[in-house]
């Protein structure tokens, strides 16, 4: 099972902001930009463009309304979104709250933010996706 999948199952803890019975959403642990959220399908399929068409749409609506939540918690200009998947085999969507086209670098040097605020960042999406 890929960790990916142990987070979704709750074997692993998270940064949970979103779920449903398909999908999950919880913040990247070495964030490029406060608020930085995967959401991945439950179902354990390394590359995102190996999943059929059905899938990759609802993904993609479920991101979008994460990403929705992601910008009204977060303060920022708009929320990117990117797909690299080149370090986790399970497929996965990066939603990153925007303040410039640097936000998006994923070279540099990651942010290092305490356990407590990665628990707020969390619960504002969590609470912003409910709405
Ligand atoms: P990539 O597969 O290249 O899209 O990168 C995987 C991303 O997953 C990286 O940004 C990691 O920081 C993130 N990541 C890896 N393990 C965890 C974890 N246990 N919880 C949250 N994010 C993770």
């Amino acid at each position: 099972m890929s960790i990916f999948s142990r987070i979704a199952e709750g074997e692993i803890p998270s940064y949970k902001c979103a779920e449903d019975e398909r999908f999950y959403a919880f913040l990247d642990i070495n964030p490029v930009a406060e608020g930085h959220t995967l959401v991945i399908p439950r179902r354990e399929v390394d590359y995102i463009f190996d999943l059929d068409d059905e899938e990759l749409s609802a993904l993609h609506v479920f991101a979008a309304r994460v990403a929705r939540a992601v910008g009204r918690a977060v303060p920022c200009r708009k929320v990117g979104m990117a797909v690299l998947g080149l370090e986790v085999p399970h497929a996965h969507i990066h939603l990153i709250p925007l303040q410039g086209e640097g936000d998006m670098d994923f070279r540099k040097e990651k942010l290092h933010l305490s356990d407590e605020r990665m628990r707020d960042i969390a619960a504002r999406i969590a609470e912003e996706f409910a709405k």
